[in-house]
């Protein structure tokens, strides 16, 4: 099992997916990941964030993203 970090392309994927509302599943491995919400105020931010963590409970990669605005570029 190679343990390597996600290209761009396959953030990409799975940011997408989250934000369309769907459940984002792991582009390498094709299973559901884990979601954790992230709150604010340990992060150094000064002021309370929402987060999203998106981790794929086979290949232990994640996608951490803001969860606030629906960046859709
Ligand atoms: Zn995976």
């Amino acid at each position: 099992m190679t343990e390597r970090p996600f290209t761009p392309e396959e953030e990409q994927e799975v940011r997408a997916a989250r934000l369309a509302g769907r459940t984002a599943s792991c582009p390498r491995c094709a299973v559901p990941m884990r979601e954790r919400s992230i709150g604010g105020g340990s992060f150094g931010l000064g002021y309370a964030r929402h987060r999203t963590w998106l981790l794929c409970p086979v290949c232990r990669n994640s996608v951490i993203f803001d969860a606030e605005r629906g960046t859709r570029t």
